[in-house]
C-alpha cells in the first residue's frame, strides 16, 4: 500500500470480521470469471443473489443453475437504482469506470462494498481463507501483500488437519451435555481444553469419528478423579530429511509428552518434536546393547497407563522392518488406544534421492524389499527368487551381510556385473552413493569404509543413477546425521 493510500497510518487497517448472509439480497455486477468466485461464496453463505450483466459465463450459468432458488441474473448493464435493497455489493465488471462508479454510489448509501480490480475503492475486502467449516481462518494483510498472504494461507492449510471443521461440528453437538456435566465455565473450559488437545482430537482426524463419540460419552461419563489411559502414536519418521516427515508426523510430534525413539531417526528430526516432551531413546550404543523389544513394548504401555500421548518414532515406514507390528500387537493386548502413521520408507527416500526409478519399467517389473540381516552368519532369503531377471531387489540392513548377498546371488544365477548401489545415510545431507556391481559391493564396503545406516540396491536400475542423480548435498559435517553414531555392524 502505498503511503498516499488513506488507510496507510491505521493500526488497524480493515476491521475483521465474517458477516452472516442468510437470505439477505445481494449484488454481484459483471459475470466473468471473477464473478463467478464471488458468486460461489456467497451463494455457499446462503445470500439472495442478484447478478446483472448483459452476458454470463457458462460456469457461471452452472453455478446459478445449482441455487434456483437463491439466485436470479437480470440480462441488461447496470443502473444507479440497482443498488437499493443489498447487504452487499460487488462490482465484479470488465469496466473499471464502472465499477468505480458502482462504488461510489454504494459508498453513499453505506453499503459495504467490494471492487474487484481496485483495492482502494473497497470499503471490505475478501480475504484468504482457509475452510475447515465451520472453523474459518481469514487472512489479510491489509492489501499489502496478495502474494504474501496467499503463501500463509498455504501454510496454515498444511499445518491444520482438514478433518479440523469435523472436530469443531462434534464439539458443538456436546456442548449442552458438556454444560450438563460441569456446572462452572471453568471446569467446561478445562474439559475442552483437554480434549480438545488429546486423543479424542486425534480419532477425529484419524477420521474415526464413532469411536470419538464413543471416547466423548466415556469422558463425560466419568468421575473426575478417575485417570485417564493415554495413547500411543506409532510414526514413522522417513529416511532423514525433515521435508519428508508427514503433516500428521509433525503434528503429533510436537504435542507428545514423551518421545521415544532409536537410532535411525536423524537428529534434525527429532529436533522438530515439542521441547518440553520427555525423550527415551532405546537404540543401540556403541558397546552396549538395544534395549531388547519385550521392553520397548512394555515401555509403551507403562506410559500410556500414565496418561502420556506416547510418541514412538522409528525410522522410515514403522510397518517395513521396523517391529511396529509387535509394538502395536503388545498395546492393542492391553487396550491402550494407538495409531499408526506411514512413513517414507527407506527404499523409497534412498532411491529417489539417488536417481534410480526402482521399476523403471525397460528394466524391472517388479521390485522385492529383503532384510538382509545376518543370523549365525547367515541370511535366511529365497535366493532363487531374488536372482531371476527383471527385477530390482532391495536390502535393508545388509551391509554386515554384504558378502553374503553377494556371494549367495551370484551363486544362484544372478549375472556378477549386475549393477548395485549402496546409498548412506540416504536423504541426508550426508548422503553418500557407491555404485558397483554385485561382485565388488564387498569390496566397495571396505574401501570406502561405508557405514550404517545403508541401502542396498541390485538390479538394472541401477544404472540410470548416472542419468538421473539431482541431489548432491554439500557434505555437512563428517558425523553421521543419526540420533547416535551407529555402529558399522547393523
Ligand atoms: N523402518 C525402516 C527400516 C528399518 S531397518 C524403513 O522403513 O526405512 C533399518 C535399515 O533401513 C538400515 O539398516 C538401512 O538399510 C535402511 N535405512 C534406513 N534409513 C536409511 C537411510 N537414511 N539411508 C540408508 N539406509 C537406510
Amino acid at each position: 500500500m502505498s503511503a498516499a493510500h488513506p488507510l496507510g497510518d491505521l493500526r488497524l487497517k480493515r476491521y475483521p470480521m465474517f458477516m452472516c448472509l442468510q437470505n439477505r439480497p445481494c449484488l454481484v455486477v459483471g459475470a466473468g470469471k471473477v464473478a463467478l468466485r464471488k458468486a460461489e461464496s456467497l451463494l455457499e453463505s446462503g445470500a439472495q443473489l442478484t447478478i446483472i450483466a448483459p452476458e454470463l459465463d457458462s460456469d457461471l450459468a452452472n453455478t446459478l443453475k445449482q441455487y434456483p432458488n437463491q439466485a436470479a441474473w437480470q440480462q441488461r448493464e447496470f443502473q444507479d437504482t440497482d443498488i437499493a435493497g443489498h447487504y452487499l455489493i460487488i462490482a465484479a465488471t470488465n469496466n473499471r469506470a464502472v465499477n468505480a462508479h458502482i462504488a461510489e454510489l454504494a459508498n453513499q448509501r453505506q453499503i459495504p462494498v467490494n471492487v474487484v480490480d481496485n483495492q482502494a475503492a473497497c470499503s471490505f475486502i475478501v480475504p484468504s481463507v482457509v475452510d475447515r467449516s465451520p472453523v474459518m481462518i481469514a487472512v489479510s494483510t491489509g492489501g499489502a501483500s496478495p502474494v504474501l498472504a496467499r503463501q500463509l494461507r498455504m501454510k496454515l492449510e498444511t499445518m491444520i488437519p482438514s478433518s479440523c471443521g469435523q472436530l469443531a461440528a462434534i464439539t458443538e453437538e456436546y456442548r449442552d451435555q458438556v454444560k450438563q456435566r460441569f456446572a462452572e465455565p471453568e471446569q467446561r473450559k478445562q474439559f475442552w481444553e483437554q480434549t480438545l488437545r488429546g486423543p479424542f482430537a486425534e480419532l477425529v482426524y484419524a477420521g474415526n469419528v464413532s469411536a470419538a463419540r464413543q471416547m466423548l460419552d466415556e469422558m463425560l461419563a466419568k468421575q473426575s478423579s478417575e485417570t485417564t489411559i493415554g495413547e500411543v502414536y506409532l510414526v514413522g519418521a522417513g529416511p532423514g530429511d525433515p521435508d519428508l516427515l508427514t503433516f500428521r508426523a509433525v503434528r503429533l510430534m510436537q504435542q507428545a509428552d514423551v518421545i521415544v525413539y532409536d537410532r535411525l531417526v536423524a537428529k534434525s528430526i527429532l529436533e522438530m518434536a515439542s521441547q518440553t516432551a520427555e525423550r527415551i531413546y532405546v537404540g543401540k550404543e556403541k558397546a552396549k546393547h538395544a534395549v531388547p523389544q519385550e521392553s520397548i513394548n512394555a515401555l509403551l504401555v507403562r506410559l500410556a497407563k500414565q496418561g502420556k500421548r506416547v510418541l514412538r518414532l522409528k525410522g522410515g515406514d514403522p510397518f517395513i522392518f521396523g517391529r511396529g507390528g509387535e509394538e502395536i500387537e503388545t498395546l492393542a493386548e492391553n487396550g491402550v488406544p494407538f495409531q499408526v502413521v506411514p512413513g517414507i520408507t527407506a527404499a523409497s527416500g534412498c532411491a529417489s534421492y539417488a536417481g534410480i526409478p526402482l521399476t523403471h519399467r525397460d528394466y524391472a517389473q517388479s521390485c522385492t524389499f529383503a532384510t538382509g540381516h545376518l543370523k549365525n552368519g547367515t541370511i535366511d532369503l529365497d535366493w532363487e527368487k531374488l536372482a531371476q531377471p527383471r527385477q530390482t531387489v532391495v536390502f535393508y540392513m545388509g551391509l554386515t551381510g554384504i558378502e553374503v548377498i553377494s556371494r549367495e546371488l551370484i551363486k544362484h544365477g544372478t549375472p556378477s556385473d549386475m549393477p548395485a548401489a549402496l546409498i548412506e545415510q540416504g536423504t541426508t545431507r550426508n548422503q553418500r552413493v557407491h555404485i558397483g556391481t554385485l561382485a565388488t559391493l564387498p569390496e566397495l564396503v571396505k574401501q570406502r569404509s561405508v557405514r550404517a545406516p545403508t541401502l542396498t540396491i541390485v538390479g538394472e536400475v541401477v544404472k540410470l543413477h548416472e542419468k538421473l542423480h539431482w541431489y548432491q548435498p554439500e557434505r555437512h559435517v563428517a558425523a553421521s546425521e543419526f540420533s547416535r553414531n551407529p555402529e558399522p555392524q547393523e
